[in-house]
């Protein structure tokens, strides 16, 4: 285990695009990586009075980190960023549930006593401020949340209509080291909660390639690097 400063250095240490990291008056903390320049740019927080400040820091980190493992097999496969072209704001939401959880299963590894406090925190927080869910934002922000509690700390999901199959569609996917893969099955077991979207998988000149389609209308896709943005 590592305080959260030793841990940022030790996952900085292991990426190999450069970090911008930039300071400003937000109270969140951000990432934007661009494959094709290699370069991930952190938005940190100026006031560092902010709950569990570092330990969001090295979140952001951990994003890069996996940004970075996922981007060569996206590349292989003819994909070209972790968000696919043309996802709209609902679909971006998604991708950065599933990351997140990708993210806390690398925090647990880390910082396992902090991760834990957080959690906590959040579950009382969170369930304040979006318990009972309704929209499908609320729904996958108390859903992590709530995974991670039964998961990780043993507590109950908190309440929402389908939060206990939000819950579920998480279990399914173990959050260490992810890949493309567990990345597919992640949001596709999450879009088949709210049946809103569908993800498939296309084969075209033996490439690997995703199509997100609403009411059989394919609306966004993997095909040219887009630049991926995570709060
Ligand atoms: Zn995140």
């Amino acid at each position: 285990m590592y305080t959260e400063k030793e841990a940022i250095s030790r996952v900085n240490s292991q990426l190999e695009w450069e970090v911008d990291r930039l300071f400003y008056d937000k109270e969140e903390f951000k990432i934007r990586s661009n494959g094709s320049k290699k370069l991930h740019k952190i938005y940190i927080p100026t006031n560092n009075t902010i709950p569990f400040y570092y330990l969001d820091l090295l979140h952001e980190y951990i994003h890069a980190l996996h940004y970075e493992a996922l981007h060569p097999s996206l590349l292989d496969n003819g994909y070209q960023g972790i968000l696919p072209t043309g996802a709209n704001t609902e679909i971006k939401e998604y991708f950065n549930a599933a990351m997140d959880w990708f993210a806390t299963g690398q925090l647990t590894k880390l910082c396992n006593q902090k991760t834990l406090q957080q959690m906590e925190f959040d579950y009382r927080n969170i369930g304040k401020v979006f318990c009972p869910a309704k929209t499908v934002r609320e729904h996958l922000i108390v859903g992590l949340v709530s995974a991670q509690s039964v998961r990780w700390l043993k507590q109950g999901p908190l309440p929402g209509e389908k939060i206990e199959q939000v819950v579920d569609a998480f279990h399914r996917v173990n959050p260490e080291n992810p890949t493309m893969e567990k990345l597919y099955l992640l949001v596709s077991v999450l879009f088949n909660v709210f049946k809103d979207y569908k993800l498939k998988l296309v084969k075209n000149n033996g490439q690997n390639s995703w199509k997100i389609e609403k009411n059989n209308i394919p609306i966004a896709h993997y095909s040219q690097f887009h630049e991926t943005e995570e709060k």
